[in-house]
């Protein structure tokens, strides 16, 4: 087993006095002598909170993006300006399409930022784009594209793959982590653009026999009706997570939900909560 410290770098909101909340999401992950980053932020409290966290971003050797969206890569120029070692960055494919959310008075690019395309391309940056499950890290696993099904149905409506909204984004790009414990596989979500139950169901799918014991990250539920909010709590509940950290995009109404119907398992997140497992290796 390998110790494995999760700290949250940005978030909507602050779990400490120190930090700075943004609309992003970065988990930073100390695990044995390996530094990683799920996401980067928009990249405003980047800098500020690893430094009030005591995080040294110059250290981090891989980083991977659960999809191309600005408040989960906005952050990548500074972490490859800081970083001084060479860097793998895992994305998948369409995290590079141009993205826009189409609303009924504006169009706004929300995209990967044009300096985060370019920090891609720094000889120092190591892409490995894929659509596969992969093992990033020693016991640390990404999803790779989500498989859709019908529960997976999302709000996805004001997302686009062009500014005059003719074509749906459908977020193929949405990834997760997941990792092996001894109570359990741990699931980190990005946006969960995929859908959550989709999400959880794929992980099952790569963790055969594994019960699932934690979920962290954003749930993507703010536009949920109640209808769909019900269909979560219900299809999470056999699953009965041990941990449930609703953040970023999952929405008051949605966390208020969670925390009703799981009032011993969430927690809250926010920039500088700190999660420690202890990660199984050789599991899947
Ligand atoms: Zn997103
Ligand atoms: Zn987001």
């Amino acid at each position: 087993m390998i110790p494995l410290r999760i700290t949250v770098l940005a978030d909507n909101c602050v779990a400490t006095r120190t930090t700075r909340g943004e609309h992003g999401l970065c988990f930073h992950l100390a695990l044995g002598t390996r530094r990683l980053l799920f996401d980067t932020g928009q990249g405003f409290v980047l800098e500020d909170n690893a430094h009030a966290l005591a995080i040294d971003l110059s250290a981090i050797d891989t980083i991977a993006l659960s999809h191309g969206h600005y408040d989960h890569t906005g952050g990548l120029p500074l972490v490859m300006a800081a970083a001084r070692a060479p860097v793998t960055v895992h994305l998948h494919p369409d995290a590079l399409q141009l993205k826009y959310h189409v609303g009924t008075s504006s169009t706004r690019s929300i995209g990967m930022p044009e300096a985060a395309r370019e920090a891609l391309t720094r000889p120092a940056c190591r892409q490995v784009r894929s659509r596969e499950p992969s093992e990033i890290a020693p016991g640390l696993y990404c999803t790779g594209e989500i498989p859709r099904s019908e529960s997976s149905a999302e709000p996805t409506d004001t997302f686009h793959l062009d500014p005059q909204g003719k074509e749906v984004d459908p977020l193929r790009d949405d990834q997760s982590l997941f990792f092996d414990t001894p109570d359990g596989v741990v699931v980190l979500l990005g946006c969960a653009h995929a859908g959550i139950m989709a999400i959880l169901d794929h992980v099952r799918h790569l963790t055969p026999n594994r019960p699932i014991h934690a979920i962290l990250g954003g749930m993507h539920l703010g536009h949920a009706s109640v209808l769909q909010l019900q269909g979560v709590i219900e299809k999470l509940q056999p699953t009965m997570p041990r941990l449930i950290v609703p953040m970023h995009c999952t929405g008051p109404r949605a966390t208020a939900a969670l925390w009703a119907a799981f009032p011993e398992a969430c927690q809250a997140g926010g920039a500088g909560a700190v999660f420690d497992f202890n990660v199984n290796q050789g599991s899947f």
